[in-house]
């Protein structure tokens, strides 16, 4: 065995999870659960979705009370946008097509 692959197996997977809001850190890396999302800033909207309105003294977010994330009123913002698109789109069909 070469010294690089001792080095490869001798990687644990370090794995932390928020006891508070359940988030987990694989190596330092957060990841969301269920999705296993892994982005820059993620601890970040964690933090505006989660830790911030949550989180306590356990929470083990390093982002936690920082600003600047996602928050449910962004999410809810987005969503709203969205729904508003699809009924414009359904008006416009409905004005070429007529009720079907
Ligand atoms: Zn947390």
């Amino acid at each position: 065995m070469t010294e690089e692959n001792r080095e490869l197996s001798d990687l644990k997977l370090d794995r932390k999870e928020c006891e508070k809001c359940g988030a987990q850190w694989i190596n330092g890396v957060h990841v969301f659960r269920g999705t296993g999302n892994q982005y820059t800033d993620s601890e970040l909207d964690l933090a505006g979705l989660v830790c911030n309105n949550y989180g306590n003294h356990q929470c083990i977010n390093p982002k936690k009370g920082a600003k600047g994330g996602q928050t449910w009123e962004y999410r809810s913002g987005y969503i709203d946008g969205m729904i508003e698109e699809k009924k414009k789109n359904m008006e416009e069909m409905r004005d070429k097509f007529g009720d079907l």
